[in-house]
């Protein structure tokens, strides 16, 4: 049998043999390899004209509507929902700013810290942000930072998780949004004689300044220390929104105090409005802030704050159904993917209610409680003849009264 001529790809000129595939087209054929470096080339393009693009879509999203897009995910905080949404709308309007067009008027950069108890929504707050714009979104931890030198991290890794968040699309990531989650911690303990270093409080603080207002920094792509050897991205800051979050436990007898000695002090006749004690966060000021060990040029790049109150039992009746991700419906969903009905009374939903409260869980221990309450049904009823499900409070009492949670109690 004569030899016939392999076949060779078309772009690369591979013979067949060295290839894992080659697709052959009308008059042409293409190995693997070219069609995994097209598709990179493809993936490049569309993201630049993305980044390219992106400032035509964001100019459309006006504060009235980045507030309704929240609504849709955020039950209550109206005002910290309100404010978030001009400054988000200003950052974005600052972006927009023709770089050429030099005037006297710089927009600065609307920094954002939100202040409220653990589990009232800071954190999805920033990310339902990010999604509605649709950039890059990061979380990082403010207590895993360390001074550059000390064990932990450099506030640098905060831009490699933002970095990766964004497939190393260095543009995109300079457009991102970064939640630092826990920035209280790192407050100076001035209180705490005994630290001779303050190695994870002002150290740090000093360091994010920069980060926070706007600076080229070299970022190691894969995070961890700088080491001589790993190759860095720069990374711009100017044009990343930073959204601070922080329960800054015990701020409210700092505000409180303020509040006392504003009422006895000059001009107290004139502030004769009540102050609601059982949510003090409500006046919080940046003088609080700095009282509490923020230095001042922190507080200075953070310059919209807002706070987040308190949830109460009918907020989380809401956060269980309301929200367009809920996570009934979540349930829901669930369930009918195995073709089951599932259904919950009002009262099996307020005794959920009742026991996050109870247990001071807050709007995370719904989440637990569901899953303490469902898990036995969601391990049972697929691939069973059963197709309904209904939850009443009996249901959930038994389940919960069996479950690991139940035992909370006793150490509440
Ligand atoms: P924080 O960052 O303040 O500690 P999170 O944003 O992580 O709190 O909130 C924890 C969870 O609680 C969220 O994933 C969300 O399901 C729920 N949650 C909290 N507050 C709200 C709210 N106001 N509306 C809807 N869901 C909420």
């Amino acid at each position: 049998m004569a030899k016939k001529e392999e076949l060779e790809c078309s772009f690369c000129g591979r013979k067949k043999s060295e290839t894992n595939l080659l697709i052959a087209g009308l008059d042409a054929h293409i190995c693997d390899r070219c069609i995994e470096q097209a598709h990179g080339i493809v993936l490049d393009e569309i993201s630049e004209t993305e980044a390219n693009g992106l400032s035509a879509e964001l100019i459309l999203k006006r504060p009235l509507e980045i507030k309704n897009f929240l609504d849709e995910y955020i039950i209550g905080q109206e005002q910290a929902k309100k404010v978030m949404s001009v400054a988000v709308y200003n950052h974005y309007k600052r972006l927009l700013q023709p770089s050429s067009k030099k005037d006297e008027i710089e927009i600065e950069k609307s920094n954002i810290l939100l202040v409220g108890e653990t589990g009232t929504g800071k954190t999805l707050l920033a990310r339902t942000i990010a999604r509605m714009l649709n950039v890059p979104f990061a979380i990082v931890d403010a207590t895993v930072l360390t001074e550059a030198g000390y064990v932990g991290e450099d506030v640098e890794t905060i831009l490699t998780r933002l970095l990766q968040a964004a497939d190393y699309n260095v543009q995109k990531a300079e457009r991102g949004i970064v939640f630092i989650d826990e920035i209280d911690k790192i407050a100076r303990k001035s209180d705490n004689p005994s630290i001779t270093r303050d190695v994870s409080g002002e150290g740090v603080q000093q360091a994010l300044l920069k980060l926070l207002e706007g600076t080229v920094v070299n970022v190691p792509p894969k995070g961890g220390r700088k080491h001589p050897d790993q190759k860095f991205v720069e990374v711009d800051t100017r044009n990343i929104l930073f959204i601070a979050g922080g329960a800054f436990d015990g701020i409210d007898r700092i505000i409180s105090k303020r509040l006392n000695m504003q009422a006895v002090g000059y001009g107290a006749s004139k502030n004769e409005e009540r102050v609601d004690e059982a949510n003090l966060l409500q006046y919080i000021v940046p003088k609080d802030l700095k009282d509490f060990g923020l230095i001042p040029e922190i507080i200075g790049r953070l310059p919209v704050l807002t706070y987040m109150n308190p949830l109460d039992s009918s907020t989380l009746r809401a956060i269980l159904t309301e929200p367009k991700n809920a996570i009934i419906k979540q349930y829901e969903k669930l369930f009918l993917m195995d073709g089951i009905d599932f259904s919950i009374d009002e009262k099996a939903l307020q005794y959920i209610v009742d026991k996050a409260v109870e247990y001071k869980l807050g709007a995370r221990g719904l989440r637990s409680l569901c899953e303490a309450i469902l898990t036995d049904a969601m391990f049972e009823l697929p691939g069973t003849d059963e197709k309904k499900l209904r939850v009443t409070q009996k249901y959930a009492e038994g389940k919960l009264n069996n479950s690991t949670l139940s035992r909370l109690k006793a150490v509440s």
